[in-house]
């Protein structure tokens, strides 16, 4: 029998192959192809245009990582939206922090959300099920738009710049953002490989340091997301992330005695210390 290969499209000149074991689910939807399949390697994987969003084998990294990072760097959190999110991951790790009280997750491909309740249950597990959940159906561009001092955090869980998510990206979308939080709000977004995608993880931290206050990269390693570090970006006009007591961090994670399986306080504090070559590419001092 002939071994099916999936090979992710994200790069023309790097490909990461996967041997299919089974497809689960794939199908055009109106904005993007979207695909479930299953692997010898990485478990049950989501794809959307040919790029790989996430995979049970490692998807706690990313998923823990863009929640409580800035979740524990606010104070207060109580107000959570999520743009993009669809596998209902980052929905998972926000519910564990119990004094959310509501959590809107907007999110453009509703396909994307019922086919992960029901291929990818391990990484969404009943999050979707939550009381705190305002889940809405639409662009979250144009969700944001003309909204203010809503949210505590806000996690920009999208696909690359390409397609929908491409308006996501732009300034307006970055400015409406700030707006859309309380006074001492917090945004995150993953931002790419920061070898691979040096020139993206550059505007996007440019973009957002026109708006907020303090723009801080922080990184995670992800295996399924190959090209070495991958860069998230930490924006807020009131927190500095390079500011934090470790002991306050540390207190506020074992109040909540949280059970994860890479974040922790220490890689916190870590994971905003850069390495130069990432360091000469947002243009910080050496
Ligand atoms: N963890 C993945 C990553 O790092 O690339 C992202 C996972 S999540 C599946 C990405 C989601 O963003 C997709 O479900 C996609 O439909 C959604 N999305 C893309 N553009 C969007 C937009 N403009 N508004 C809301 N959701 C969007």
């Amino acid at each position: 029998m002939v071994n099916k290969w999936f090979s992710e499209s994200l790069y023309p000149d790097i490909k990461l192959q996967l041997k299919v074991k089974k497809t689960l689910y794939s199908s055009n939807s109106s904005s993007q192809k979207v695909q479930f399949i299953e692997t010898d390697r990485l478990g049950k994987i989501l794809t959307l245009d040919g790029v790989i969003q996430t995979t049970t084998a490692d998807e706690f990294i990313y998923h823990e990582m863009m929640a409580h990072v800035p979740l524990f760097s606010h104070p207060n959190p109580e107000q959570v939206l999520i743009i993009g999110g669809g596998d209902g991951g980052i929905l998972r790790e926000v519910l564990k922090h119990k004094g959310i009280k509501k959590i809107t997750l907007v999110e453009i491909e509703k396909k994307v959300i019922d086919c992960s309740k029901k291929y990818l249950k391990q990484i969404c597990s009943n999050s979707f099920q939550s009381k705190k959940l305002e889940l809405i159906i639409t662009d979250g561009a144009e969700f944001i738009k003309n909204r203010t001092n809503l949210y505590d955090v806000a996690i920009i869980d999208s696909t690359d710049p390409v397609g929908p998510a491409k308006v996501l990206f732009e300034d307006k979308f970055n400015r409406n953002v700030s707006n859309i939080l309380k006074k001492n709000g917090i945004m995150v977004r993953q931002s790419g490989s920061s070898f691979l995608q040096k020139d993206e993880l550059k505007e996007n931290f440019n973009k957002s340091a026109k708006i907020f206050k303090h723009t801080s990269v922080y990184t995670a390693s992800i295996p399924t997301y190959i090209g070495g570090l991958f860069s998230l970006i930490f924006s807020s006009n009131t927190i500095n992330p390079n500011k934090f007591n470790k002991n306050t961090l540390k207190n506020r994670f074992a109040k909540l005695s949280l059970k994860t399986k890479y974040y922790n306080s220490e890689i916190h504090t870590a994971c905003f210390k850069l390495p130069n070559y990432i360091k000469n590419i947002i243009g910080e001092k050496l």
